[in-house]
């Protein structure tokens, strides 16, 4: 059988490479506002993270999505993405 060639992206918790549909998208608004992108299809910078809220505290602790995005991201959006990736 042919074996598609699935795009990789890397997880900014863990640092693991998988296919885009096995991570959440982060992404960056136009307007700066951080968010989880489960829909896929929000406008802005994105990064990856596992469907996992240990590697979305992992990329916290290392201040990995501040790095992705320059800029500060406050706590309460962590912790509402680390409630939303949960579920
Ligand atoms: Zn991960």
């Amino acid at each position: 059988m042919h074996q598609k060639r699935v795009p990789l992206r890397m997880c900014a918790g863990c640092g693991e490479s998988k296919p885009k549909k096995e991570l959440v998208r982060v992404v960056r608004s136009p307007e700066g506002e951080i968010s989880l992108d489960l829909t896929g299809k929000k406008p802005g910078r994105g990064a990856y993270v596992c469907k996992s809220a240990d590697c979305l505290r992992a990329a916290r602790k290392a201040r990995r999505f501040e790095r992705a995005f320059s800029c500060q991201i406050p706590a309460e959006v962590f912790d509402r993405m680390e409630e939303e990736i949960g579920k």
